[in-house]
């Protein structure tokens, strides 16, 4: 929230360069890609300085903003009002409110009006509908990243892999808990990355 970041920004350590910030650094609804599994979607993403990102199903916005913290622009695309509220305020606490434009409506109708991004991150619910109306309208050279924690979305990223290459990368992070006196595994669900350079 604003005061935590404030907190992060204004002592002395300041905000790390690396992505994969903290989820509490975040107003979230629990709908947030997680803190490892963001960096890698970043690291897939490779935004540079003045670069445009489409953040399609923008949740919290913490992809646009760990895209915008690198200079780049994102425009977060996200269905929920109260989301798209959850993003303002996550732009705003970061002080990147300049940089991170959002539109509230559904993909991929609301991607009609919008120029066209050097790099896209669709972080769940893709369908081939969707995919199609994204690819069009990409330039040579730009960057399309999807994650999946579906079977169905799962699928689908198994196809275009197929179709268009890319790398199909699968993460499975567990987390050690406590399991009374002891501890344990506490896996998270899988999640699939597709990749690819149009
Ligand atoms: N990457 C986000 C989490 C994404 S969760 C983060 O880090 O916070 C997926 C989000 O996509 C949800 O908020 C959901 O409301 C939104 N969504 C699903 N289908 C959509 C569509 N067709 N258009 C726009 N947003 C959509």
């Amino acid at each position: 929230d604003l005061v935590a970041v404030a907190v992060l920004a204004r002592g002395t350590q300041g905000i790390p360069r690396s992505s994969g910030l903290p989820d509490d650094l975040f107003v979230h609804d629990g709908q947030i890609t997680k803190r490892p599994v963001r960096a890698l979607a970043l690291s897939a993403l490779a935004p540079r300085p003045g670069e445009r990102l489409w953040d399609v199903g923008a949740g919290s916005g913490s992809i646009s903003v760990e895209w915008a913290l690198c200079g780049g622009t994102a425009t977060a695309i996200e269905l929920r009002e109260d989301r798209a509220a959850n993003i303002r305020s996550n732009a705003a606490a970061f002080g990147l409110a300049h940089r991170i434009v959002i539109v509230s409506g559904k993909a991929p109708e609301a991607l009609a009006a919008l120029d066209s991004p050097d790099a896209v991150f669709i972080g769940g619910g893709l369908d081939g509908a969707t995919f199609d109306a994204i690819w069009a309208r990409l330039s040579p050279g730009a960057r399309f990243v999807a994650h999946s924690v579906t079977l169905e979305t799962e699928a689908l990223l198994g196809e275009l892999h197929q179709r268009h290459g890319g790398e199909l990368m699968r993460v499975e992070i567990a987390h050690a808990a406590p399991l009374g006196r002891y501890r344990s595994w506490e896996a998270t669900r899988p999640v699939v990355q597709w990749s690819a350079v149009r």
